[in-house]
Parts: structure tokens; sequence; C-alpha cells
């Protein structure tokens, strides 16, 4: 490490809640007026807000991004025999929502610059017991939806977006969220807007929104309330969670701006260095960058878990890439996935690295974070 870089050390995490916003107030509020459940008028505006946002008509919350998925496929009816296609590269709660409603995750590989499923691959994936697909948007940069919206049509599939890293996101200058039948959110505290923990099933559905509505709770009969229409879940966001919500959302386009400036800023910096490919942005999209990832080639001059490791000596917070689908364990002790291959989701999975993303960086941390990487590579190089 430089003598520079040593002075200069700090620490700088990979991605931290930004506040600052009329949270504060709005949650006060809850706790002087005794709304703190999941009734109250905070939750109503934030769903409609939020819906409205995305393009939708209607928001239902929940308590995480994990269970809107649940909620979304139960709503649906999807159950035993159903086929969901869903990328091998995203998070597992994707794959554990399928396994919920005892469904059948099938997956696809994805883009090599985008890192989002390939359409190609949907197509040849679908067969009889096929039901409904689940694009992932990610890192903040949307799938490429038209020709998917197409293929799910042609073949009665319903289309529902993990859109968990993507709010504010655009595709063709519509909104993530409002692309196919049904979306879901998570409001996570790393997200790019976040209630702590949470989530939320946008749709312009109503039936499915009803049916959203009885099941995160418990399944009440409207008329007569302990008698159970379903056999539903407690999902139920809470107003004060709502508060902190609808104050984020407040300020989204000012958050998404700034990421945004982030990564221009990122990309000028670090284009110059070799063995380092940097994230895109199709000229449809609108990437929202979550996360900033970046790939670690062999030129680079040493391997991305070494790049990690020398970043953190030097205060630079960072993770790793999902780990893929058909790589883990846990679903070929089911057997899942066991001996199928989807080598770019393997590929990135190996080599990917996501660097400090905060709303609230500033230039002079980007700096720092780059000059750290240039100082890193220089050692490796020797
Ligand atoms: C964060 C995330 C989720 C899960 O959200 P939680 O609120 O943490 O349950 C689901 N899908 C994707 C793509 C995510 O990034």
């Amino acid at each position: 490490m430089s003598q520079a870089a040593r002075s200069a050390q700090r620490r700088i995490a990979v991605c931290e809640p930004y506040l600052g916003g009329r949270e504060a107030e709005y949650v006060l509020d809850c706790l002087k007026t005794n709304w703190i459940s999941s009734a109250g008028t905070y939750l109503t505006e934030f769903e409609r807000a939020f819906a409205r946002y995305c393009g939708s008509a209607e928001g239902i919350g929940t308590t995480s991004g994990t269970t809107a998925l649940h909620l979304a496929l139960a709503a649906r009816g999807l159950g035993p025999g159903d086929e969901i296609i869903m990328p091998a590269f995203t998070i597992a709660a994707t794959v554990f929502a399928a396994l919920y409603v005892g469904a059948t995750p099938v997956l696809v590989d994805v883009e090599p610059d985008t890192w989002t499923l390939r359409v190609d691959q949907v197509a040849a994936r679908i067969g009889p017991r096929t039901r409904a697909v689940m694009p992932v948007h990610m890192y903040g940069h949307p799938c490429d939806m038209d020709p998917l919206t197409e293929l799910a049509r042609r073949h009665g599939l319903w289309l529902v977006e993990d859109a968990a890293e993507v709010h504010g996101a655009e595709y063709k200058g519509r909104k993530c969220g409002g692309l196919g039948d049904a979306a879901c959110f998570s409001f996570y505290a790393n997200k790019i807007i976040s209630t702590g923990e949470g989530g939320m099933v946008v749709t312009n559905d109503q039936a499915l929104a009803e049916r959203c509505r009885s099941l995160k709770n418990l399944g009440f009969n409207r008329e007569r309330r302990f008698l159970h229409d379903a056999v539903g879940f407690n999902y139920r966001m809470t107003n004060l969670q709502a508060a902190i919500g609808l104050a984020q959302l407040e300020r989204i386009d000012e958050y998404v701006e700034r990421r945004r400036a982030h990564a221009r800023r990122y990309n000028e910096l670090l284009r110059d260095i070799a063995g380092v490919t940097l994230p895109v942005e199709r000229p449809w999209a609108r990437n929202v960058y979550w996360m900033y990832g970046i790939l670690v080639d062999e030129s680079f001059g040493c391997t991305r878990d070494e790049l990690r490791a020398a970043l953190a000596e030097r205060g630079v917070e960072t993770r790793t890439f999902f780990v893929p689908m058909h790589e883990q364990p846990v679903f070929h002790g089911m057997g899942l996935f066991a001996g199928e291959s989807y080598p770019t989701a393997s590929d990135i999975g190996r080599r990917g690295l996501y660097l400090p993303s905060s709303t609230g960086l500033t230039d002079d941390e980007i700096a720092y974070v780059v000059d750290a990487l240039r100082d890193v590579q220089a050692t490796a190089r020797g």
C-alpha cells in the first residue's frame, strides 16, 4: 500500500441507507397517534404512491421482498406441477418463492453484459407445464422486456418481475415494476429506497391485488372476520415502515440521479484500467446502478477474491456477485439443477464484484476507491 493510500485510510461501506428527509417526522407521527401496526394512513398512502410511481394501479405492502415474491405466486395460484422460468443468476429468494408454493423453478442463463435472463433460452425451456416467467432486473439494469412479453403472451404465461433491485429504472421510458403482469419490490436497508425491512407487490390486476391483500392477512373473510377463505400468511407491512418508505419515496428522483452520477464517475475513472469490465446501459435502458458491479479478468493482475481482500485492507468494502442457483448444494440435495450448466452465470459469479454504491457516496470517496484499486493492481503486478 502506498504511503498516500495509508495516510488517507478510511472505511467506505458497500451500500448504506440514505435517510435525512421526513422519515423521523413521519415515524414520530405514527408514535404520537398510536398507529404503529399495519392499520394506518401511511401504509395506504405509501402503497398508493409507490404503485403510481411504477405506473401500476395497485400496491400491496409486505414484510420483505422475499414475502412479496411468495405472496404474488401464491395469489396467482401457482403450485405443484407448475414450472416457473427464471435466471440462474439471481438471489436465492427468487427460487425459494417458487419452492414455497410447491412449484418447480426452471433456470436459464443470463446475458454477459446486462446480467439479465436470456430471452432465447426462455423460449427453449417453455414446455407443457410452464405457467410463469420471472425475469430479475439485475443490479439496477432492466431485462429486455418486449421480446419476453411477446413470448409470454404467445404461450399464455404469467409474467412477474423481480424488481427488488430497480426502483426507478426504466425500459423504453417505462418504469420497471409496471412492465409485467405483476412485480415484486424489496425495501431492505440497502435497496434504492428502504423501509428497513419490507416489500411490495404492484399490479394492474385488481383480482390479483385482492387475493394478495387477503392472503397477506391470514386469509380473513371480508364479511365474517374469523372465518378464513384460504391458508394465509401474516406478511403485513407496518405503518411505521410505510412512514419511512413514504419519506424515502418523496426523494427517489434525487437518489436515482445520485446513483447515476456515481456510475458516470466510476466509468470515467475506471475506463483505462486493464482487466476490469464495467457495467453497461443498453440504449433502451435507464440503469439505476443499485450496485456498481465490475468483472475482474485475468489480465488485471490478481483474482477477484484477492482484489476484494486487498481493497478491504484499504478500508473499501465490496461484495462478490451472487453464487448462481445451479451451484447451490441446498438445491442439489432436493434433486434440482444438478448437472445443469449456465456458463455465463458461473463466469460472472466467479469474477463479479461490486464496489461501494451507496446513494450518499461522495466524489472524494469514489476517487479513493479507484485509487485503492489502482494501487492493488500496481502491487499485484510488481
Ligand atoms: C433483495 C432481493 C430480494 C429479497 O428481498 P428481501 O427484502 O431481502 O427479502 C429478492 N430478489 C432480489 C433480486 C433481491 O435483490
